[in-house]
C-alpha cells in the first residue's frame, strides 16, 4: 500500500491533479459508486496515486464503501480540508462533513457550491487520477460540474437493461454537449454466474454495453458481473481488489482501469 504525502500548499487546489475523471451513470443504482471505488483501487494497485471526490451530494456512498463513514476531514487554517485516507486512496465527500439528512434537502445552487468547495478547498496531494463520483442524472448539478470543473474525461456506467441504457445515453449526450471526451462505457451487473454449476444468467438482458458503445463510438471498457463479493466488500468498506487481486472481478476492473 502506498503512503501518500501531502504537499500542504493551501492555494494549490486541484492543480496538482493530472487527470480529473468523471464517473457518471444517468440512472441511479446501477453501481456508479461501486465502480468508482473499484477502478480507483485498480489504478492504485498499478502504482498510480488516486483520489475520489464524492460529488453525489444527495446520496454520498463513498464514506460507507471506504469503511470510514464516521471520520471527518481535518480542517487546515479554517478554510481547507485534509482528505481522508483509506486503502491507499484519498477521498473527500459531503458525507464526511454534514449529516446525510441535511444535504439531502439542499437546493441546486447550495449543492453546486458544496461541490466546488469539496474540489477546491480539499488539499488534494499530487494525484495521477481524481475520480469524481457524479450524482446520478443529467440536471443542473451535473451540467455545472461538467462545465466548471476541468474534467479531462468521463466514464459512463450502465447495466445492460434498456431503462439504464436510455439514461446512460443522456449522460453521454451531456458530456458531448460540454465537450468532455467520453473515455468509455463500463457495463455493470452484466450477468450472474452460479457458484455451484457455473451457469451464467443475464438478469438485465445482454448486449446493451456493446450497443451503446457502438452507437456512440466509445470503447466498451468491460463487463462486471453481478456478484455477491462485490456487494459484500462494498457494504463492509473493504477492498476486494486488495484482498483478492487474482479474482475474475479484480482482473476485470484492472483491465478497465488500464484503458483510462
Ligand atoms: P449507484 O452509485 O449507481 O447509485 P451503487 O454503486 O451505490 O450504485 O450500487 C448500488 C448497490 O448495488 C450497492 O449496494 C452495491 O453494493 C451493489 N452493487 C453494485 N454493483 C454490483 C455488482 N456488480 N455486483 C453486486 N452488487 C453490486
Amino acid at each position: 500500500r502506498q503512503n501518500i504525502a501531502f504537499g500542504g500548499d493551501a492555494k494549490r487546489g486541484h492543480r496538482s491533479i493530472r487527470n480529473l475523471l468523471a464517473v457518471a451513470s444517468g440512472k441511479g443504482g446501477v453501481g456508479k459508486s461501486t465502480t468508482t471505488i473499484n477502478l480507483a483501487l485498480a489504478l492504485a494497485s498499478e502504482g498510480a496515486r488516486v483520489g475520489i471526490l464524492d460529488a453525489d451530494i444527495y446520496g454520498p456512498s463513498i464514506p460507507i464503501m471506504l469503511g470510514n463513514a464516521g471520520e471527518h476531514p481535518k480542517s487546515i487554517d479554517n478554510r481547507h480540508m485534509q482528505p481522508l485516507q483509506a486503502h491507499g486512496l484519498v477521498a473527500n465527500s459531503i458525507g464526511y462533513l454534514v449529516p446525510a439528512d441535511d444535504a439531502a434537502v439542499w437546493r441546486g445552487p447550495m449543492a453546486s457550491k458544496a461541490l466546488q468547495q469539496l474540489l477546491n478547498e480539499t488539499l488534494w496531494p499530487q494525484l495521477d487520477y481524481l475520480l469524481i463520483d457524479m450524482p446520478p442524472g443529467t440536471g443542473d448539478i451535473q451540467l455545472t460540474l461538467a462545465q466548471q470543473v476541468p474534467v479531462s474525461g468521463a466514464l459512463v456506467v450502465t447495466t445492460p437493461q434498456n431503462i439504464a441504457l436510455a439514461d446512460a445515453q443522456k449522460a453521454i449526450a451531456m458530456f458531448n454537449k460540454v465537450k468532455v471526451p467520453v473515455l468509455g462505457v463500463l457495463e455493470n451487473m452484466s450477468y450472474h454466474q452460479c457458484e455451484n454449476c457455473g451457469h451464467k444468467e443475464f438478469l438485465f438482458a445482454q448486449g446493451g454495453g456493446e450497443r451503446i458503445s457502438g452507437q456512440n463510438k466509445v470503447p466498451l471498457l468491460g463487463h462486471i458481473p453481478l456478484d455477491i463479493h462485490i456487494r459484500e466488500y462494498t457494504d463492509a468498506g473493504k477492498a476486494l481488489i486488495v484482498d483478492k487481486p487474482q479474482s475474475v472481478i479484480s482482473q476485470a476492473y484492472g483491465a478497465a482501469a488500464r484503458q483510462l
